[in-house]
């Protein structure tokens, strides 16, 4: 299986270690209960058909990136830097950083 990395090209999927469900949101520290939390570390859907994954590029750029994954076929549609790595004037760990 060839993923295309958005910053090296095609490669080996061999060279990608899989980080998980891309879409999952982190609930709010200060509001969520324990429920919240539960689910967020233990309840994992098992979607059929196309579905967005994180993948790290360890033994290539070392980025990691969103991949879009038919569950049923293994076929990539698509893969794009996570939002963090898109725009750096988005980024605001650095924004913070300079300040
Ligand atoms: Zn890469």
């Amino acid at each position: 299986m060839l993923i295309p990395c958005p910053h090296c090209g095609p490669r080996d999927s061999r060279e990608f270690t899989y980080g998980g469900d891309a879409t999952l949101q982190r609930p709010d520290p200060d509001g969520a209960d324990d429920k919240a939390w539960c689910d967020y570390i233990y309840a994992r859907a098992n979607p059929m058909g196309p579905h967005e994954e994180l993948w790290h590029h360890a033994q290539g750029c070392r980025a990691w990136i969103v991949v879009t994954r038919d569950t049923l076929t293994h076929e990539i549609t698509g893969a794009r830097p996570t939002a963090r790595w898109q725009d750096p004037s988005t980024d605001s760990d650095k924004k913070e950083a300079a300040e």
